[in-house]
């Protein structure tokens, strides 16, 4: 039977439960446990995938097709847990589910209610999981904050969980901010004593505190948390900030977190340490050899979340290559406003990433034509796939006006156009070409030498493709189409033959990089970035 880690977060968002789930993962599975990660999202939107980046971040694609949180971005980076559709759970899902089961009349005339249907909706969703994926402990981890009305159903549905399964099979987490008062110059614990009030008004006991925090627990502050919380002092886990995320495991480990959970939960295992992680992981972070700038020409450039996975892939890429990563975030509006050159002449490699909507192309078009003529590394993903495409048909095919029909309906040049079976769908949600399809990469190509193999599988979230009408002329004036999904000829990677690395694909490469495993094409994007000389 597998046991339960449930993870609250108390007096702010953006805490870091994400982090601190992923985290706590990857010391169990260090220490030979395998562990899955539930996310539990109270919003009543079905999933995030219909949502705008500046409301919710970035939405990460899992291999069987789920537009999801982030967090379970961070979850499949830290650990090796294989997620599904079913590892996020929102309120719009459950509720989906149980209004369907009433239309059907599975409840047999009762009121339906949020005590017990949608609770208990809740609870086998968990258990569903669980059962599922085999696995020794499930951490699931309760989205916003302690107190939000939202939240009330979840906290109510693992209280019950803890209850039904007894202490040795379930236990409560709550992460909370611990704030340093400048003027006082004091790190001040009273928030956190509020946030686990409001938890035990619920029914929820925490069996362990995670402090985040700027400066160092002092002891007293450790003995007011413990005696006013009601949590033994050792499990009042400090969890100071730091430059990397990647350092969270070894932090939670220095301060017992991981023996703690085996303790409370009653397993057993020997005590092993993170020696590859620290090795493979945080030496390069901390002791990088060389720099690498590189250019992110998008639109959400303000928002850190947008494009999460881009950065960590990114990052990870750098440490494969011992390099210390900078990154330049660039509007790509601003593009259009002030020029090209302003912003990518001093950059060693631009990144183009996926996006929808016509604001801002022209710009991203414009960054394509930039790595194009002066030589620069350029990786394009999906919607950066087709801007590139866009970009060559002008102005090396010499196709005037060539578009996405995403842009313009009746261009004469519709270069990248509505995947076949996208054009009788009219509904929004889950709709896409989504998650893994196989691609088959060519040999003689900078993807196959990055890859070293030549099937591989990769994750999307389009509507548009490329046209396959115009292959013939791309190829002849200097296009190589590396990849191509055998079952229906679709192009996934197209690169430029005579630039030194210049690739875009339909796919997304980055939901599958890992800090300890970067993905072939961002580890290859960066060497090759590495080469290009700073101007
Ligand atoms: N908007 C483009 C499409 O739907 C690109 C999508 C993306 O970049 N994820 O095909």
């Amino acid at each position: 039977m597998s046991k339960y880690i449930f993870i609250t977060g108390g007096v702010v968002s953006s805490l870091g439960k994400g982090i601190t789930a992923s985290s706590i993962g990857k010391l169990l599975e260090a220490k030979g446990l395998k562990v899955t990660l539930i996310k539990c999202d109270p919003y009543i939107n079905v999933d995030p995938g219909t949502m705008n980046p500046y409301q919710h971040g970035e939405v990460y694609v899992t291999d069987d097709g789920a537009e999801t949180d982030l967090d379970l971005g961070h979850y499949e980076r830290f650990t090796h847990a294989k997620l599904t559709k079913d590892n996020n759970i929102t309120t719009g899902k459950i509720y989906y589910s149980v209004i369907s089961k009433e239309r059907r009349g599975d409840y047999l005339g009762k009121t339906v209610q949020i005590i017990p249907h949608i609770t208990n909706e809740i609870k086998n969703s968990i258990k569903k999981v669980a059962f599922a994926q085999r696995v020794d402990v499930v951490i699931v981890e309760i989205g916003g904050t302690v107190g939000d009305i939202e939240g009330l159903p979840f906290l109510e549905a693992i209280r019950q969980l803890r209850l039904e399964m007894g202490k040795d099979y379930a236990i409560n987490i709550h992460v909370t901010l611990v704030p340093f008062i400048k003027s006082a110059g004091e790190i001040k614990t009273k928030p956190t004593q509020h946030s686990v009030g409001t938890l035990r008004n619920i029914g929820i006991i925490p069996d362990a505190i995670i402090c985040r925090t700027e400066k160092i627990l002092t002891k007293e502050a450790k003995d007011k948390i413990g005696l006013f919380c009601n949590v033994d002092r050792e499990a009042v886990i400090p969890a100071i900030d730091v430059k990397s995320i990647y350092e969270v495991p070894l932090n939670l480990q220095k301060e017992g977190l991981d023996r703690l959970i085996l303790r409370l939960l009653n397993i057993k295992r020997e005590d092993k340490d993170l020696v590859d992680w620290q090795n493979r992981v945080l030496k390069r972070i901390k002791h990088p050899l060389k720099e690498v700038q590189i250019a992110v020409v998008g639109k959400y450039i303000t928002l850190q979340d947008a494009y999460k996975s881009i950065y960590e892939a990114l990052v990870h890429g750098a440490i494969d290559n011992n390099a210390r990563l900078v990154i330049k975030k660039v509007d790509s509006e601003d593009i259009e406003k002030n020029g090209v050159s302003k912003y990518l002449k001093d950059i060693q490699g631009v990144l183009i990433p996926g996006g929808f909507g016509l604001r801002g192309i022209e710009g991203k078009v414009r960054a394509c034509e930039f790595a194009r003529r002066n030589q620069v590394p350029f990786l394009g993903i999906c919607l950066g796939m087709q801007t590139a495409a866009i970009e060559f048909a002008r102005n090396v095919c010499g196709l005037k006006g060539a578009n996405s029909t995403e842009f313009n309906k009746n261009t004469k040049h519709p270069v990248i156009g509505l995947l076949e079976e996208q054009k009788e769908v009219k509904l929004k949600g889950a709709t896409m070409r989504l998650g893994a399809y196989e691609c088959r990469l060519r040999k003689d190509s900078k993807a196959y030498q990055a890859y070293k193999k030549e099937k591989i599988s990769e994750r999307h979230r389009h509507r548009y493709e490329f046209n396959n009408d115009y292959r013939r002329e791309f190829e002849k004036k200097g296009i190589e189409f590396s990849g191509i999904n055998p079952q229906t000829g679709l192009v996934e990677i197209l690169e430029l033959k005579n630039h030194p690395w210049f690739l875009a694909c339909q796919f997304h490469p980055e939901f599958k990089s890992k800090p300890d495993s970067a993905h072939p094409l961002f580890a290859s994007f960066i060497k090759a970035s590495l080469a290009c000389p700073k101007k």
